[in-house]
């Protein structure tokens, strides 16, 4: 688990993934942090998605284990 700022929501965040953006015409692509809910949405949202769903996939696996571990506490 990464913590870090998020800069989608322009705060920090217990994890964080590496957001890589290619956008045309603007020179070399970029990259920014993004927690978990802001990354969700921009699965969907890109369509040069294949690094970020993979960078994606990292925090999105440890907050399933995660909610996993706090259910079978529950
Ligand atoms: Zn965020």
């Amino acid at each position: 688990m990464t913590a870090g700022y998020c800069a989608w929501h322009q705060g920090m965040a217990d994890d964080v993934a590496l957001i890589v953006v290619h956008e045309q015409g603007s020179g070399a692509g970029g990259g920014a942090y993004a927690c978990l809910p802001c990354a969700r949405p921009l699965v969907d949202q890109w369509s040069t998605s294949a690094d970020a769903v993979e960078a994606i996939a990292a925090p999105e696996k440890r907050a399933a284990a995660a909610a996993a571990l706090e259910a079978r506490h529950a």
